[in-house]
């Protein structure tokens, strides 16, 4: 007799709640083929993506991520083109006075907390690292104001290693609609991310999701009919 068949039909997994959801090590959609094709996608669309906060070197990179928290590129650039004529040195920045600099950097807000941020770490990469920026996450995660974000955005993007992948904004929320995690803490993004992502990839891929987040899927309203990433995407944000 041949068994009875059983109507089992292949069902997705139901969804977990959102207490379950900080655990999740994996999302579903992280499969290396789709992981694979988002990169390729990725790459067709930005392929000279960068950090869009305007530098000449590590230690103004590292001032004008400190001043881009909370604040868009565009506003740190406005404001650094005359800052880093005044301010051309660590040690500048870390003699400076810190009344004045609270008014030159104001306009990127959080101005208080920047100051003590920028001329404490301008001052411990004078005492403890000799005048240059670290180039080991261990290193430069001790300067003042300095957390995972900036020190990827440093490392990556000054020196070209990869010690992470930063998680901006842009990057949290396209993680989570691109189904690449389901956490939403960032340290907890960037750690899932690191595990589907290839070493290689770490950098570019952090500037073009930024990139994307900014151009195409933006927070509000996400241009989908636009997006070259839209039938790998199964967001219920999409608009589309
Ligand atoms: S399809 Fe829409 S929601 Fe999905 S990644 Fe593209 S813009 Fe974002």
């Amino acid at each position: 007799m041949t068994p009875k068949k059983t109507n089992k039909r292949k069902t997705s997994k139901p969804a977990k709640s959102t207490k379950d959801r900080g655990k999740t090590a994996h999302a579903a959609g992280t499969n290396p083929k789709r992981v694979a094709a988002i990169l390729a996608k990725l790459d067709e669309a930005y392929p000279n993506a960068t950090c869009e906060l305007k530098h000449e070197n590590a230690f103004q990179l590292l001032i004008s991520t400190i001043l881009s928290a909370q604040c868009t590129d565009v506003r740190v650039n406005q404001v650094t083109a005359t800052l880093y004529k005044k301010y051309t040195s660590p040690e500048a920045f870390a003699h400076a006075n810190p009344r004045e600099l609270e008014l030159e950097i104001r306009p990127t807000g959080f101005f208080r907390n920047k100051t003590k941020s920028v001329m404490g770490a301008s001052k411990a990469i004078l005492e403890k690292f000799g005048g240059q920026v670290p180039r080991t996450m261990e290193e430069i995660l001790t300067l003042p104001g300095v957390a995972r974000k900036t020190a990827n955005v440093v490392l990556g993007t000054a020196f070209g290693i990869a010690s992470g992948i930063v998680v901006d904004t842009h990057v949290q929320r396209l993680a989570n609609r691109l189904d690449l995690s389901r956490n939403e803490d960032p340290k907890k993004i960037e750690q899932d991310l690191m595990q589907i992502i290839p070493r290689e990839k770490w950098i570019q891929f952090s500037h073009q999701l930024i990139w994307h987040g900014r151009r195409v899927c933006a927070a509000r309203k996400p241009k989908c009919a636009e997006c070259n990433l839209e039938k790998l995407c199964y967001s219920k944000d999409k608009t589309v």
